[in-house]
């Protein structure tokens, strides 16, 4: 990218990925919304001075990531890792309906009650369209609990940091890598905020699928059109839980569950519809926040097994808020190693590598690319990929760039348009 583009362009040229850090920054200006096919996307107040739209371009994390320095593979594979750990919430109901162990939710609570902070920034089912998302700032264990478990579906955890700048109090932040990426550059530039954000928690993240992806696992499940979804259900109460939905049949008030397998569920339906940036994203593993969290998937699950969550350490106040959160009682982990992490990811470090040549195979045909700095990617694109995916991450991305449309830009329904915010 050249010159200084400015949000507009940003989406059109499908590098938005919805974190919402743009609406942070200015909500006088900018508002985030749904889109059925895309995600949630900035709509911009008509009138916006286009220096405007310039500055929060440059906030974007869509469009420019900085890793910090990588010394050697692991870290550019990795980014920073201080400590590894596996285990879970106490609490036995925030282990039950996390994602994994419940370990995220047993932070935010540890927080909320010891570390005196006055929220947690978290994102929710909501309640009146629970195939969307809304992002809430919870500050009891029943708001965190309400809060648990991933959303497979578009969400924009930095809009509330807004809120945090001008709350003058501590808060926790959770978010996916690209969140936390939009949360960090934005406290790069507003010391307020830097001083209100107390810790950061990435969730690991192989892409957000669009809102059609979750209608499309709902008819999946032969749940007709025109059924009345109560609530879905994409992970936790087990582990990882099943995919579920509840709802209503047309003209009756009884209450039926449908649902299937997380594999099938993610493999087979959803991951085909993560966001076009989503593929070029080469952070999965939130390497700019303090703790980042996801799945020892590095051995076989139990059918039983009630959920373990894998840590990574990745600043020093990250380790000072585990370790506190584990003399507290609110954790029980166990040292694990880097090694643990390589192998439970072993599909997001691959990805990492591809992406060095999606973003160079984007760019020769035209396509705009997140530029990322000091990440040394091609590292990881040199060791982690067979000859077989070095060929595969330039053609499918060519095949990509054509079936989605990519060098068309990306408008949806009057996003772009000058709509009121
Ligand atoms: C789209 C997506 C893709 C993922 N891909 C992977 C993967 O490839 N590998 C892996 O190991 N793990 C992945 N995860 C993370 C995994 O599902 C768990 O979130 C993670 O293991 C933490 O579990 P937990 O039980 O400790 O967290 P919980 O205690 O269940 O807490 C989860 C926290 O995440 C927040 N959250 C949920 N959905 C979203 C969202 N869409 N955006 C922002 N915040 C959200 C919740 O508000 C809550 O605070 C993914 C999650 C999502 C949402």
């Amino acid at each position: 990218m050249s010159g200084a583009p400015d949000l507009r362009q940003i989406v059109e040229q499908h590098l938005c990925m919805g974190c919402g850090a743009c609406a942070a920054a200015r909500p006088d200006v900018v508002k985030m919304i749904d889109t059925e096919h895309h995600g949630r996307r900035p709509l911009i107040k008509q009138g916006t001075a286009p220096e405007v739209s310039q500055s929060l371009a440059k906030i974007c994390p869509g469009r420019e990531i900085e890793f910090s320095s990588a010394r050697n593979y692991d870290e550019a594979a990795w980014g920073p890792v201080l400590e590894v750990w596996e285990g879970h919430a106490t609490d036995p109901a925030l282990r039950f309906n996390g994602s994994s162990g419940g370990a995220v939710s047993a932070l935010a609570l540890y927080c909320v009650e010891t570390e005196a902070a006055a929220g947690v920034v978290q994102v929710r089912a909501r309640k009146d369209q629970p195939l969307l998302n809304e992002t809430v700032i919870s500050k009891t264990r029943d708001e965190i609990l309400e809060a648990s478990a991933s959303r497979y579906s578009p969400a924009s955890p930095c809009e509330k940091l807004a809120d945090i700048r001008s709350s003058g109090r501590p808060h926790m932040f959770v978010g996916k890598p690209c969140d936390v990426a939009g949360a960090a550059r934005l406290m790069n530039q507003d010391q307020q905020l830097r001083k209100n954000v107390a810790l950061t928690v990435s969730i690991f993240c192989a892409g957000t699928p669009s809102k059609a992806a979750t209608r499309e696992l709902i008819r999946a499940m032969d749940v007709s059109e025109d059924a009345h979804v109560d609530a879905v259900r994409y992970r936790g109460r087990g582990w990882p839980g099943r995919m579920t939905v509840k709802f209503r049949q047309k003209g009756r008030d009884d209450v039926k569950v449908a649902s299937m397998s997380y594999a099938e569920g993610w493999g087979e339906i959803l991951q085909k519809y993560t966001q076009w940036r989503c593929r070029l994203c080469a952070d999965h593993l939130g390497e700019h926040a303090d703790l980042s969290i996801g799945d020892p998937w590095y051995r076989p699950i139990g059918d039983d097994e009630l959920g373990d969550s894998l840590i990574v350490v990745r600043t020093e106040r990250g380790r000072r808020v585990l370790r506190a959160a584990v003399e507290a009682g609110y954790l029980k982990l166990e040292a694990r190693t880097l090694g643990t992490l390589a192998a439970s990811q072993p599909n997001l470090e691959r990805t990492k590598g591809a992406v060095f040549a999606r973003c160079i195979t984007a760019r020769l045909v035209g396509a705009a690319a997140p530029r990322y700095r000091g990440g040394a990617i091609h590292r990881v694109w040199w060791r982690a990929l067979t000859p077989i995916a070095k060929i595969q991450s330039i053609l499918g991305t060519l095949k990509r760039i054509v079936r989605r449309r990519i060098l068309s830009p990306e408008v949806a329904h009057g996003i772009m348009a000058d709509e009121k915010a």
